[in-house]
């Protein structure tokens, strides 16, 4: 019998920052990964983080952690890119998002120039936008450059509705799709519990009065809830480190989950040529497929409204600055 060849699963994570290194320390503790590498711009910063990480190895599976460079693109099965600029003191949010995308493809040129295997998985906002750049820079087949999404939005979406119908998280399916951001919608269509749409699952339940007002004010809480946090402790790092441990997990493993990661639309919901999460099958190749249908003509809708919005935001990009996503030869 011919042995398979040992494949090490290696992340590469591009951004050390507050979500770099709690997703790296997350992803420490699944075990999914053998090595995970750290780069930083602030190099120290990525020692500091890598030094902080591996004096926790006693207490979490065999791992190595280790700061890296451009070369461990080669060899990386998931590179995840959290590096970003932050907002300057009267910054116009055009200028960040202009600086944003340039540091995306600076990034991208260097992971295309290292011939990497890896699916990227972009985090850094706004994702939606950030993600169409990395994936029209690269060039590659549209199923390797994946946005986090609404994958971080949808489990946000699952917590409230658990609390609110006093159900186990993991029995209550549920879904935020489009924009991760002000635009993103509830795709209540495909929301079940027990299998049971709501409609049907609310009247056994009977815990609320009007089952119609609550869906809104959850769905407000929601898009409320990273505005919340950061007024609170100043950044969200901590639940979107282990929405990218399920994203990653999910490529490392070949598991075809149901995520609802960002990927360009082809026709796919009758878009095109615009970033935005729907439901997809996320495998060692990055999107196996995307999912379409179920959703009904309301939240259709609210779907092509949410890319209206992301294509308004990339046309504005594109006028501003005319070689964004233009590689250099
Ligand atoms: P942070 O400032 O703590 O970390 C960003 C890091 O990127 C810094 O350490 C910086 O040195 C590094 N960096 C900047 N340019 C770089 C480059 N060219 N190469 C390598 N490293 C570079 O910020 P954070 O709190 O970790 O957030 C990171 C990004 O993730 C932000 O854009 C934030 O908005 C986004 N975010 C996204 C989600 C989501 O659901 N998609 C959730 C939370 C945060």
């Amino acid at each position: 019998m011919k042995e398979e060849e040992w494949k090490e699963r290696k992340v590469v994570i591009v951004g050390a920052g507050a979500v770099g290194s709690t997703f790296a320390y997350a992803l420490a503790q699944s075990g999914l990964a053998d090595k995970i590498v750290l780069i930083d711009q602030n190099r120290k910063l990525a020692e500091g983080q890598v030094l902080d990480l591996s004096h926790g190895l006693p207490f979490v599976p065999t791992v190595q952690i280790r700061s890296g460079n451009v070369k461990d693109y080669t060899d990386a099965q998931a590179i995840v890119i959290t590096a970003g600029a932050k907002q300057k003191p009267g910054e116009s949010r055009l200028n960040l998002l202009m600086r944003n995308a340039a540091i995306m493809e600076d990034i991208v040129d260097t992971i295309v120039g290292q011939n990497s295997p890896a699916v990227i998985v972009v985090v850094s906002n706004p994702v939606d936008i950030l993600t169409y750049i990395a994936q029209k820079r690269s060039g590659w087949p549209r199923s390797h450059v994946i946005g986090s999404g609404t994958v971080l939005d949808s489990s946000r979406f699952r917590y409230l509705l658990s609390q609110h119908c006093g159900v186990d998280i993991h029995n209550v399916h549920a879904y935020l799709l489009g924009e991760h951001g002000d635009s993103e919608f509830a795709a209540w269509s495909l929301t079940n519990i027990a299998g049971m749409p709501l409609d049907k699952y609310c009247p056994i339940c009977n815990k609320c009065n009007d089952w119609r007002r609550e869906q809104n004010k959850i769905v407000n809480a929601v898009r409320e809830s990273a505005y919340h946090i950061i007024d609170y402790k100043g950044a969200t790092y901590y639940a979107i480190g282990l929405a990218l441990v399920r994203i990653v997990g999910a490529i490392l493993r070949n598991q075809r989950s149901v995520l609802t990661v960002s990927t360009i639309l082809d026709g796919e919901y009758g878009l095109k040529d615009v970033c935005l999460s729907v439901p997809s099958i996320v495998g060692q190749k990055g999107i196996e497929l995307i999912v379409e249908g179920g959703l009904s003509s309301e939240e259709l809708n609210a779907l092509s409204q949410s890319a209206s919005v992301l294509k308004s935001a990339i046309a504005e990009l594109q006028k501003s600055n005319n070689t964004v996503t233009q590689r250099k030869i």
